[in-house]
């Protein structure tokens, strides 16, 4: 007999489905390793039932992604919360920008959470949002300790397959045992196994909150892979720049040195200095390792 469900978790090659009646540990067919296609977590898989219910069902097909992060190894996702604090450890402003690149560059929504907001004035608070303005990106204040802002987080998850990625020490363990109503424990767990670096294998696990709601942990995965792309292509990925760019002179325009460019024009005003100085400095970045 088959169905299709949703794999939850992966390790060591027994992948456990959530179908709809209840989760059936699987192997993957060779077929898979032998198209070097492994099974994600959060990959959609029809999958053959066992008989015996104490033997392992079998991942038949691999339904198509939407989309598949790298780091963490997660398919399917539809949006990326980024934890960050501003204090403690001070935000890499640097950081917390490229990763919002690579959600641009996978076509997922991101949502900025600026945790640990007992700490933070509405001034510094502003400084944040005036560096993101003209995006449509999300901004949520959160405190553990204060009990701030969580049901407006927690409002942001119904409906939605959330990964919860950002740099350690930002408390995104403590928040998720906040607003997840089970499997805290499990989360606390791989969380701290996570930290410790002693888990050589990392893994990721999606937690189901609600009929149609998951969330993954993905402990250890502070950091981000390299874009990979050239630096022609990084401008398309600044959503502030989106309004101005038909404005330059010259088709193409990188918004660097060119005369008559619409978006340096709107440095300043419309679009966030600081964000400017990331875009030129990553721009220039990419473009010395093409020179290679
Ligand atoms: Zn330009």
């Amino acid at each position: 007999m088959e169905t299709t469900g949703t794999i939850i978790k992966g390790v060591g090659g027994f992948y456990t489905v959530l179908t709809d009646e209840k989760p059936i540990v699987c192997k993957a067919r060779g077929i898979f390793r032998k198209n070097n296609k492994k099974p994600y977590v959060g990959d959609l898989v029809s999958i053959s039932i066992p008989e015996n219910p104490d033997e392992e069902g079998m991942i038949e097909q691999i339904l198509p992604r939407k989309n598949t992060l790298l780091r963490p190894p997660v398919a399917n996702i539809s949006q990326i919360i980024l934890v960050f604090s501003y204090y403690s450890p001070s935000l890499n402003e640097d950081l917390l920008n490229k990763m919002l690149l690579q959600c641009e560059h996978i076509a997922v929504r991101s949502v900025i959470c600026i945790n640990k907001s007992d700490l933070i004035t509405d001034e510094e608070k502003q400084r944040i949002e005036e560096m993101f303005r003209g995006t449509d990106y999300p901004i949520r204040y959160t405190s553990v300790l204060e009990e701030d802002g969580l049901d407006d987080l927690k409002e942001l998850l119904s409906g939605e397959v959330t990964v919860f990625s950002g740099p350690s020490g930002t408390g995104k363990s403590s928040l998720l045992k906040k607003i997840l109503p089970t499997k805290s424990i499990e989360i606390g767990e791989l969380s701290r196994k996570g930290n410790r670096g002693k888990h050589t294998t990392r893994h990721v696990e999606l937690f189901r909150i609600e009929e149609e709601s998951f969330v993954a942990d993905t402990p250890g995965y502070g950091n981000i892979e390299n874009l990979n792309m050239m630096s022609d292509a990084l401008k398309d990925l600044f959503p502030e720049f989106d309004k101005y760019r038909q404005d330059c002179r010259f088709n193409g325009c990188n918004h660097i040195n060119e005369p008559g460019c619409e978006v340096k024009n709107q440095v300043g005003t419309a679009i966030s200095p600081r964000r400017y100085d990331f875009y030129k400095r990553y721009y220039e970045e990419i473009k010395r390792q093409e020179r290679w």
